[in-house]
């Protein structure tokens, strides 16, 4: 059977990497028919919409879509393109699920941690402003709410004992941000005593970021706030290989949108030399996610192989290969 999926290929990096990610689902005889529809600073500049309705028809529709990064045109009224289709669909889980490849030299080997993210809330509210005419001064307002902290609290819990992990760290600052912060990590305090299987830790930002660099090996499943979780899984990223690496799902009760960590990377799009990795990964997530583990899997023993082979890598992972070398040598290796 085949299965419909929206495709947002992207601004920047965007399309090439979609272009490598659809070619390496199709040479995986994977049954995707693609409804491609744009969005972000492409729509825009087309039609004057960066978040056309009929891209949105299209998700809601088929409930699943695969989508590049967006460039947020500067124009009055939108803050954030991303935030826009998150909170539109209501995806209040950003799953960012970070593990070594071999062939990849990094510092540590063996890193297998996940960031969960609340998608929705605390900074990313979009509820900011210049508070004096000359913008000399201004606010942003951090809403946090009880129902928004424990539902991804449960979903990282709940992920936990799904994927047989052992311990949910949730990451806040309550010590200084004790509303907000404090009410996320009170929700962590009283929900943790309904997995007693799982061991709960929590830890303050600041010293979870020394933490991650000293000793990443001592975390399993992190969960924390919206700007918070964004940070940890860049760092997390670097861990592993970098933003080229690191993939992600954001869902929520009936739609789930599957995008790379990074953005747009402005400063090498159009030279064909993205590193596609992070997209095809964010695929993977999406086809375990619709059961498809096989197909998965298959497309991540390829990736694994090139990786370890060494011989065709982009640029950031201290090859001289382009995009589409390196496409086709995941293809050769599927
Ligand atoms: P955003 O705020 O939209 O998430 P960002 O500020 O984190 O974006 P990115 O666009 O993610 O910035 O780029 C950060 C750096 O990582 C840039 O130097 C970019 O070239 C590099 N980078 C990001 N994605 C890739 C990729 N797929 N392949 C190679 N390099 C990448």
């Amino acid at each position: 059977m085949t299965i419909k999926i929206t495709l947002i290929p992207g601004d920047g990096i965007g399309p090439e990497i979609s272009e490598a990610a659809c070619k390496v689902l199709e040479a995986a005889k994977v049954p995707i028919d693609w409804e491609t529809h744009i969005a972000g600073q492409t729509a825009f500049d087309k039609i004057g919409n960066p978040l056309p309705e009929k891209t949105l028809e299209s998700i809601q529709k088929n409930k699943i879509a695969l989508k590049g990064p967006l460039k947020t045109p500067t124009i009055e009224g939108f803050k954030s393109i991303n935030l826009a289709f998150r909170k539109h669909f209501d995806l209040y889980v950003n799953l960012r699920p970070t593990k070594s490849f071999e062939g990849v030299p990094t510092r540590y080997n063996n890193i297998d941690l996940v960031v969960v993210r609340e998608n929705t809330e605390e900074l990313y509210s979009g509820i900011e402003r210049y508070t004096s005419p000359n913008k000399e001064s201004a606010e942003t307002v951090s809403v946090v709410t009880k129902k928004g902290s424990e539902r991804i609290i449960r979903w990282a819990f709940d992920y936990a004992i799904r994927n047989k992990r052992k311990k949910v760290t949730l990451v806040h600052k309550a010590n200084i941000l004790k509303a907000t912060s404090g009410l996320f990590l009170e929700a962590g305090r009283r929900i943790a005593p309904e997995y007693p299987n799982i061991e709960f830790d929590e830890k303050i930002i600041d010293n979870m970021c020394m933490q991650l660099v000293i000793n990443p090996h001592q975390f399993d499943v992190i969960v924390s706030t919206n700007l918070f979780g964004d940070i940890l899984s860049d760092l997390t990223s670097g861990l592993v290989g970098g933003l080229g690496l690191a993939p992600s799902a954001n869902m929520g009760h009936k739609v789930a949108i599957f995008e790379s960590v990074h953005g747009i990377a402005p400063d090498i799009a159009g030279r064909g030399i993205a590193n596609p990795s992070a997209l095809l990964l964010s695929a993977c997530l999406m086809l375990n996610y619709l059961q498809m583990e096989k197909a998965a899997q298959k497309i991540k023993t390829a990736l694994l192989k090139t990786f370890k082979e060494g011989k065709v890598l982009t640029p950031d992972l201290k090859g001289n290969a382009s995009t589409l070398q390196f496409t086709d040598a995941v293809i050769k290796n599927l």
